[in-house]
């Protein structure tokens, strides 16, 4: 994509500490992108990601910001960061999210706005500001987080699922409302992915997701961040309200 004034495009990476935020952040460095990132309460993880993108790719811009984005005042506060620093965002990546898994019978009421809270109201009020910005630029890529349980469901998970799910089709209606104004939206649907969020599941969860993965390996977080960088590129202009799944074939 082409640039700003200092001659780097601008994208906005959220959850940008670990993980496939990380690696997204790393990979769009490598594609010349200047970046906020944004992550919630690890610092030092945030820092060491800057570092790295920063000698990833050297003469771009790195910056961080902590903000809980499950709350509309932590959003604003990336926006204002944004906007002061860049003055424009070219790519937005609603990646940070969280899940709390339960039997839907068992599963409170906290515990279920909680998700939702982080995965998707989090990722409408950051599109909402970034939206005007990428309006008058008459340029944007959103490309939302999704997941392979936001498209078929997955037991213990009806609060992950349905912030996922929630995405897709907020992410199919932003992109027919700014079609328009030279903005696409679009969605990555990863499978199971090595990172913290995997981590602690059981090894016999591990074992029964790995039968059902017919490319036979579980997905790194550089899987997911090449299917981001395609989406950011020019070559992606014409793709709107599209899920891509990076799941190896996973099936739930
Ligand atoms: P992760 O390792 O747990 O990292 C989550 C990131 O989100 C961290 O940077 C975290 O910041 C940030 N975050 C969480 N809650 C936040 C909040 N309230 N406000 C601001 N930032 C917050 O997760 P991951 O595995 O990389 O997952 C990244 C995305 O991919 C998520 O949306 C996840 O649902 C999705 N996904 C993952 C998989 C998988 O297999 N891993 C599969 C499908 C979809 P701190 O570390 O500072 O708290």
């Amino acid at each position: 994509m082409s640039g700003n004034l200092y001659g780097n495009p601008v994208a906005l990476v959220t959850g940008g500490s670990r993980g496939i935020g990380a690696a997204i952040a790393e990979r769009l460095a490598k594609d010349g992108f200047d970046l906020l990132l944004s992550y919630r309460s690890d610092s030092a993880a945030a820092a060491s990601v800057q570092e790295r993108c920063e000698m990833i790719r050297p003469g771009i811009r790195v910056v961080t910001v902590s903000a809980d984005l499950a709350e509309e005042s932590g959003c604003q506060a990336v926006f204002e960061v944004l906007k002061s620093e860049f003055g424009r965002v070219d790519v937005l990546v609603n990646n940070a999210g969280k899940t709390r898994d339960g039997l839907m019978m068992r599963m409170s009421l906290e515990q279920f706005d909680d998700v939702i809270r982080t995965n998707l109201t989090g990722a409408f009020l950051l599109t909402k500001l970034c939206l005007p910005l990428m309006s008058k630029q008459r340029k944007g890529r959103i490309i939302n987080m999704s997941s392979i349980a936001g498209i078929y469901g997955n037991a213990g998970q009806a609060n992950y699922s349905a912030s996922k799910g929630g995405l897709i089709s907020m992410t199919k209606s932003i992109g027919k409302e700014m079609g328009s104004r030279g903005i696409t939206a679009n969605l990555v649907a990863p499978g199971f992915i090595e990172t913290d969020m995997t981590a602690g599941l059981s090894e016999e969860i591990k074992a029964g997701a790995l039968e059902r993965i017919p490319v036979g390996r579980f997905g790194r977080p550089e899987d997911v961040a090449a299917a981001v960088s395609f989406l950011s590129s020019d070559g992606a202009s014409y793709i709107t309200g599209q899920v891509i799944e990076v799941a190896g074939g996973l099936l739930l």
